[in-house]
C-alpha cells in the first residue's frame, strides 16, 4: 500500500498515476471540505503531456485556456522579448493558464471516479511517521496510524513530514518580495491567450486569462500579480496563500502603468478579493528520503513562482515516481531511483528562480536603459535574449526538441 499525505497537485497526479498502473494507495489530506482555493497558475507543454497521458485532455479543455505567447516588457511597457508557447512554438502539447483551485477540484472529482471516493481521505491531517528500511508508518494529528510499504509526502511548503525529516528547518525563506495576487473581470490583450510580465526585480506586474472570453460581454477571468520588494522588517505570514490583503499597499506604487495596450490599475480596482503571498522558497536538501519515506511536489522543492514551473514540476515528480515503482517495485529502492532522478534536476531550476531565471532580462534592460528604449537590439542583442530564453527551457526540462523526442514517462 502506497500511503500519500496531501491531496494537492501532487497528491492527487500520484494518485491518479497510481490507478493507472494498479498499485494501491491511499491519500490523506488534511482539509475537511476541499474548496476551489487558489489563483492562476501555468503548466507547462511538458506536464501537459504526462496530464493527457492520464486521459485528461478533454477535462483540461473545459477549464484551461492554451497559452499562445509569453512576453517580457520594460516598466513602461515596451517589448523586450515575445516567445510563442504551446502548440504555437511547436511543441506537440499545449501549455494551459488555469485557475489551481478548479484544477485541483477536477483532478480530486476524476480520481474518485476511476478510484472510488475512499482513495482520498479528507479531514485527515498528517502528523508524522515512522518508518524502516522495509514499510513505513503513518500517523495522523488524531492518533490513528497507517501501515504501509512507503509513505509520499505530497503535503506542500508547509510539510509535517519534511518538518520531521528535516528538524531545525525552520520556516521557508523569504526573499523581501511580496505578491499580491488576484482576479479582474477584463477583456485578452495581446491578440488573446497571451501572458506578460512588466517591470524589473523590484516591481513587477504580471497577467494572463485564465478563462476564455465570455461571447456576450467580451469579459474574460484576468489572472494578475503585483510585485514589489517591501521592508524586510514587515511581519509576514509566510506562505500563506489565503491571506487578503489591502489594494491600498500596493496599488500606487502602479499608478501610471496603463501602457496603453494594457492598463494595469484599472485591473487592480476592478478585481475582487487581492490575497498577498511573500516571494519564498526553501533550501535544497541533500536527500528527500528517509527509509521508505519521500518527498514530492513543494514539500520537496519549493521554489520562487518565477518561469510558471512550480505546478509542473509536481506533476514530473509524481510519473517519475510511478515509473519507479514499475520499474523497482513498491519499495525503498524505487524512492531512491526518484530521488536520484530529479532531485538535482529540480535543485537547478531552483538556483536558476533565484537568480530570477527567465525573468532576469527585464532587470539587464533596467540596469542598462531604465526601461525605455526604440530598438531593443541596442540595449539587449535579440540572439542574447533567445539563448537565454531557451536556456531556462532545457533546465526545466521543456525544450521543444528534447521534450518532443522523448518517450513518454509512463509509455
Ligand atoms: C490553498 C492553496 C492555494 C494556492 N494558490 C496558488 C496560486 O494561486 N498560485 C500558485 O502559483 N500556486 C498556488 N499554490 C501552490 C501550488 O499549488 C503549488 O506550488 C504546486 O501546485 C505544487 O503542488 P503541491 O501538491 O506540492 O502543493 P499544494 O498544492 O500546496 O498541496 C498540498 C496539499 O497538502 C495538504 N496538506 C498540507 N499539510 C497537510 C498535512 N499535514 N496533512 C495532510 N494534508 C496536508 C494541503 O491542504 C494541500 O491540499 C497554492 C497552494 C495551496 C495549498
Amino acid at each position: 500500500m502506497i500511503l500519500i499525505a496531501g491531496g494537492g497537485i501532487a497528491g492527487l497526479v500520484m494518485g491518479l498515476t497510481l490507478h493507472q498502473l494498479g498499485l494501491p494507495f491511499q491519500v490523506f489530506e488534511r482539509v475537511a471540505e476541499p474548496r476551489p482555493l487558489g489563483v492562476g497558475i501555468n503548466l507547462q507543454p511538458n506536464s501537459i503531456r504526462e496530464l493527457f497521458d492520464l486521459g485528461l485532455e478533454a477535462e483540461l479543455e473545459a477549464i484551461g485556456v492554451r497559452t499562445r505567447q509569453y512576453g517580457f516588457y520594460s516598466k513602461s511597457g515596451r517589448e523586450i522579448w515575445v516567445e510563442p508557447r504551446g502548440l504555437h512554438a511547436g511543441y506537440h502539447w499545449p501549455q494551459y493558464s488555469i485557475h489551481r483551485g478548479q484544477f485541483q477540484m477536477m483532478l480530486l472529482r476524476v480520481l474518485r471516479e476511476r478510484a472510488g471516493d475512499g482513495a482520498v481521505i479528507t479531514g485527515a491531517g498528517v502528523a508524522g511517521y515512522e518508518t524502516s528500511g522495509t514499510g513505513a508508518t503513518l500517523i495522523l494529528t488524531d492518533g490513528r496510524r497507517f501501515d504501509g510499504d512507503v509513505i509520499l509526502a505530497a503535503d506542500g511548503i508547509h510539510s509535517a513530514i519534511r518538518k520531521q525529516m528535516v528538524p531545525g528547518e525552520g520556516d521557508p525563506i523569504w526573499n523581501g518580495a511580496i505578491m499580491w495576487r488576484g482576479t479582474t473581470q477584463a477583456r485578452h490583450f495581446l491578440g488573446g491567450n497571451a501572458m506578460f510580465l512588466a517591470g524589473h526585480d523590484s516591481q513587477r506586474f504580471v497577467a494572463y486569462p485564465i478563462s476564455a472570453e465570455d461571447p456576450e460581454t467580451g469579459l474574460a477571468e484576468i489572472n494578475w500579480i503585483a510585485e514589489l520588494r517591501v521592508d524586510p522588517s514587515r511581519a509576514l505570514s509566510k506562505g500563506d496563500w489565503n491571506r487578503p490583503a489591502d489594494k491600498a499597499d500596493f496599488s500606487p506604487a502602479f499608478d501610471g502603468w496603463d501602457f496603453g495596450w494594457v492598463d494595469c490599475p484599472a485591473m487592480i480596482r476592478a478585481s475582487g478579493v487581492v490575497y498577498e503571498y511573500p516571494m519564498v522558497d526553501r533550501e535544497p536538501l541533500p536527500s528527500w528520503t528517509d527509509g521508505c519515506v519521500t518527498l514530492i511536489g513543494d514539500a520537496a522543492h519549493a521554489t520562487y513562482p518565477v518561469g510558471s514551473n512550480g505546478a509542473s514540476l509536481a506533476i514530473i515528480d509524481a510519473r517519475l515516481l510511478g515509473a519507479a515503482f514499475r520499474d523497482h517495485g513498491v519499495n525503498r529502492a524505487a524512492l531512491l531511483a526518484y530521488d536520484a532522478a530529479q532531485r538535482p534536476r529540480v535543485e537547478r531550476v531552483l538556483r536558476a528562480n533565484r537568480g530570477k531565471g527567465p525573468d532576469a532580462v527585464m532587470q539587464m534592460v533596467e540596469d542598462r536603459c531604465g526601461g525605455v528604449f526604440d530598438d531593443i537590439e541596442t540595449v539587449i542583442p535579440r540572439a542574447e535574449l533567445a539563448a537565454h530564453a531557451e536556456k531556462y527551457k532545457q533546465l526545466s526540462g521543456f525544450s521543444v526538441e528534447v521534450l518532443n523526442a522523448q518517450p513518454p514517462s509512463l509509455g
